[in-house]
C-alpha cells in the first residue's frame, strides 16, 4: 500500500514534507549555525520570536532537547521544577531533567482540564532551607492531551510562580493548535511564560525541529546546554526552511485538523461498543472493549488505517495528511469491525 493511501492516526508527527516544503528546503540559503552564520535559521528564530512576542529564539532538532535545554537554563544542579504528572517533560522524555540536568522534578497531579491546582503549586514550593532542593521553575504544557489550558488559569499560575521567585516555562509542542482555537492571536497563550518551546514537526508538518523562545539573555545562556546536549547543528538552514514554510502555510489550516477530529468523534460515537472522549483540538481518545483491541488494530491495519493500540484506550490524532474523505473511510472501517462483518 502506498503511503498516500495510508490513514495514519497514530500521531501528528507522521506527516511527510510537501512538495512546496521540500522545494523551500532545497533552495535554503545556509551557513554554520554554531557560528550563528545560517541566515535561514536566524530568520526562523526571529520570525517565531516576533510572532509570539519574545526577544529571541533557538532552533533545535527536537522538542525533547528544547524542553531540556530550557530546564537546564532555568535551573542549576540541585534545583527543582514543578510539573504535571501527565506532562511530557516529566513522563515522556526519559527523565532527562533528572538524568542529565540534575534537576529534581516535583510532580503534581493534573486536573481534568490539564491545569495544576494553584493551592498545590503553592504548597509544593519549598522554603529556603538546606533540607530542601531550591524550587526554581514552574513548567506547564499547552495543549496537553490536546486540551487547551484556560488562559485565565495560566495567568494566575504564572503570576503565583513569579510572586514566589520562580521562573515559568511552557511546553508548547502544539502551541499553534491552542492559538488557532483561541482565535488566532498568537501571543495570548504565551503570556506570563519566561520561555516557550514550540514543535515544528507535529501538526505544522515539518520533518524535524523545535524552537525555544525567551529573552535575549536567556537564549544566549541556552546555547551552552544545547551544545552540551548535542544540538549545535551546522548547515541547519535546510531544516529551518521547512519550519519557515510551515509557519507560513500550515498554521491556519490546523482548524481543518480540529474539524476532522470532530468528524471522527461524531462518527465513532454512533458505534455502541466505543466510548469516545473528545475531541480536544486534533486528538480524541476511544476506549474499545479490552478483548477486541488487538483484533481491531489488525483489522484496521489490513485496511491501511494505523492506530496506536497499546491499551483499551486508543489515542487518535488528525493532521495535514488526513482529509475528511480519509476520516470517513476510517469511520466506515470501525463500523464494519463492530458490526461483525469484519
Ligand atoms: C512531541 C512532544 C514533545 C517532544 O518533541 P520531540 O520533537 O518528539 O522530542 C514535547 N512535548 C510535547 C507535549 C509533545 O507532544
Amino acid at each position: 500500500m502506498s503511503t498516500s493511501e495510508l490513514i495514519d492516526l497514530r500521531s501528528d508527527t507522521v506527516t511527510r514534507p510537501s512538495e512546496g516544503m521540500r522545494r523551500a528546503m532545497y533552495e535554503a540559503e545556509v551557513g554554520d549555525d554554531v557560528f550563528g552564520d545560517d541566515p535561514t535559521v536566524n530568520r526562523l528564530q526571529a520570525v517565531l520570536a516576533d510572532r509570539l512576542g519574545y526577544e529571541a529564539g533557538l532552533f533545535m532538532p527536537s522538542g525533547t532537547q528544547s524542553n531540556l535545554t530550557a530546564l537546564m537554563t532555568h535551573c542549576q544542579r540541585g534545583d527543582e521544577y514543578i510539573v504535571g504528572q501527565e506532562a511530557h517533560t516529566y513522563r515522556y522524555e526519559g527523565g532527562g531533567a533528572a538524568v542529565l540536568g540534575s534537576i529534581q522534578p516535583q510532580p503534581i497531579e493534573n486536573a481534568a482540564d490539564g491545569s495544576l491546582p494553584l493551592a498545590q503549586i503553592a504548597a509544593a514550593i519549598k522554603p529556603d532551607d538546606p533540607h530542601f532542593p531550591r524550587t526554581r521553575l514552574l513548567a506547564l504544557e499547552n495543549t496537553i492531551g490536546g486540551k487547551v489550558v484556560p488562559l485565565a488559569y495560566c495567568a494566575e499560575a504564572t503570576a503565583l510562580a513569579h510572586a514566589r521567585g520562580l521562573a515559568t516555562h511552557l511546553d508548547g509542542a502544539r502551541y499553534f493548535n491552542a492559538a488557532v482555537v483561541l482565535g488566532g492571536d498568537e501571543r495570548r497563550a504565551a503570556a506570563g511564560f519566561d520561555s516557550v518551546s514550540i514543535c515544528l514537526s507535529k501538526g505544522l508538518g515539518a520533518p524535524v525541529g523545535s524552537v525555544l523562545l525567551g529573552s535575549r539573555d536567556f537564549i544566549e545562556r541556552a546555547k551552552r546546554p544545547r551544545k552540551m546536549l548535542g544540538g549545535g547543528m551546522r548547515q541547519a538552514g535546510i531544516l529551518a526552511a521547512a519550519g519557515l514554510y510551515a509557519l507560513e502555510h500550515n498554521v491556519a489550516r490546523l482548524a481543518d485538523d480540529h474539524a476532522n477530529a470532530q468528524r471522527l468523534a461524531d462518527g465513532l460515537r454512533s458505534i455502541d461498543a466505543l466510548k469516545v472522549d473528545g475531541p480536544y483540538t486534533n486528538m480524541l481518545f476511544v476506549t474499545v472493549p479490552a478483548d477486541r483491541v488487538a483484533a481491531l488494530g489488525t483489522f484496521l491495519r489490513e485496511r491501511g488505517i494505523l492506530t496506536l493500540a497499546r491499551s483499551p484506550t486508543l489515542r487518535l490524532v488528525t493532521h495535514l495528511d488526513v482529509d475528511a474523505a480519509a476520516i470517513d473511510r476510517a469511520i466506515a472501517a470501525f463500523r464494519q469491525f463492530f458490526s461483525g462483518r469484519g
